[in-house]
């Protein structure tokens, strides 16, 4: 089951992402994380993606695409995977359908988190994150609106697009999620 959480930075993706892995079962894979944890460690792939995780700006296509391939790949995802952050741009998007087209899969549901942008801008600066400076949240936004809402069009034509409301307790919002993914699901 693979399950993409879609929506704009701050809107909740790693927290509900985190918090449905344990209740479906399926293994969480932020390409965030990852390169938060390669930049950390100092790996080739986190110096490479540091400047632009630092500024607010796309990590190139074929870095990320390259880490979602292989991450994949693992035994762990076998049963699944809630991708959060992955894909943001076409180009992504278009990987992402041969990566699973190769493993016999395909993507199940796009859950789009909506949550306006004064909201997000509050929250994000609560979080308080390296990259969450008032210019780089502005920056990330104004990304988000360029390059990866498009792919909302491009997956509701596909017909596996769902939007729920993002607002109000983190609870309400995971159960907003399972109630709009089949009941085999939740
Ligand atoms: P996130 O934790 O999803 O907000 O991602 C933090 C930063 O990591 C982003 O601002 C980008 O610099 C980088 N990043 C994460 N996922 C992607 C992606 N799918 N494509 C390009 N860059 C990404």
């Amino acid at each position: 089951m693979i399950i993409v959480l879609f929506g704009a930075p701050g809107v909740g993706k790693g927290t509900q992402a985190a918090i449905l892995a344990e209740r479906l079962n399926i293994p969480h894979l932020s390409t965030g994380d990852a390169f938060r944890q390669a930049i950390k460690s100092e790996t080739p792939v986190g110096l490479l993606a540091k400047r632009y995780v630092d500024a607010g700006e796309l990590v190139p296509d074929t870095v990320v695409a390259q880490i979602v391939e292989e991450a994949l790949s693992q035994p762990r995802f076998l049963p699944g995977a809630l991708l959060d952050g992955f894909p943001r741009t076409r180009p992504q998007a278009d990987a992402l359908s041969e990566i699973l087209s190769k493993q016999n899969r395909d993507i199940h549901s796009v859950v789009n988190i909506q949550v306006d942008n004064s909201a997000i801008i509050e929250r994000l600066l609560l979080r308080g994150r390296a990259d969450d400076s008032h210019e780089v949240i502005q920056h990330r936004l104004d990304v988000y609106q360029a390059e990866t809402q498009p792919l909302l069009d491009y997956y509701a034509s596909k017909g596996v697009l769902v939007s729920i409301d993002g607002k109000g307790a983190v609870a309400d919002v995971t159960q907003r999620i399972l109630s709009v993914l089949p009941t085999a699901t939740a």
